[in-house]
């Protein structure tokens, strides 16, 4: 069996890190790991955590350092992490950086690859006000960029299109300012370790895709 294979894909919101980083945990084969999916969950749920949670995404802040370790130590564990993982939306401050660095050494694994997504920010507004995700699986779309063909309904579960909470715009900018304060200085963190691959975030889905694969050199496996 091939060693695993860890990525991060770090960027602002809306910088297109779910929908790519779905096509690389296929491409890949390797878990997709969304932490932000996870606590969606977990609200959808409506437990206590779940309401907590909730309140807490829908400020914009990020949700504890604690909780997100345990939310993040079953994923490791589980049968589709062990091939790899595809983080999406974790680290998302130095601590969990250093979290990640033990939970990965205990496994005898290492991060290998961060890909960052460059997209400036008025285009992360533009992008992020008109997105609209499945209630059911999850899949995400545009108004302008990429409408379902059945309106707003899901093309692959006919469940409703919905707007997240923390889609709104006085939400995204407090996002945004989260993502440069906590998030950004990791850039440079993996920078120093040779491990960060920057790649322009602007164009279709395809395009950024074909720009991640060839930063990380390889065609999948
Ligand atoms: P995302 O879908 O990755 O944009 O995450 C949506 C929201 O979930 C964030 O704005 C945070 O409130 C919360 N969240 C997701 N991942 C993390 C994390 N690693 N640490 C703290 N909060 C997180």
């Amino acid at each position: 069996m091939n060693r695993a294979l860890d990525l991060v894909i770090l960027g602002s919101p809306g910088a297109g890190k779910g929908t790519q980083a779905r096509r690389i945990a296929s491409a890949f084969d390797v878990a997709h790991v969304s932490t932000g999916d996870m606590l969606r969950d977990e609200v959808a749920q409506g437990t206590e955590l779940g309401k907590s949670i909730q309140a807490v995404m829908a400020q914009g802040e990020l949700v504890s350092d604690d909780l997100m370790a345990t939310v993040l130590l079953g994923r490791l564990h589980s049968p589709q992490g062990v091939a790899g993982c595809v983080f999406d939306g974790y680290p998302r401050n130095a601590a969990q950086a250093h979290l990640l660095d033990g939970l990965l050494a205990e496994l005898g694994r290492r991060i290998d690859v961060v890909l960052y997504l460059d997209v400036p920010d008025h285009v992360v507004l533009e992008r992020i006000t008109g997105r609209r995700s499945c209630s059911g699986c999850g899949t995400t779309y545009h108004l302008a960029g990429r409408p379902s063909r059945l309106g707003d309904r899901c093309e692959l579960c006919n469940d409703p299109l919905v707007q997240r909470d923390d889609d709104r715009e006085e939400v995204i900018r407090e996002r945004l300012r989260v993502y440069g304060e906590h998030t950004a200085p990791l850039l440079t963190l993996y920078r120093e370790r040779g491990v960060l691959h920057e790649v322009d975030g602007v164009g279709s889905e395809e395009a950024v895709f074909s720009r991640l694969r060839s930063a990380m050199g390889s065609g999948g496996r």
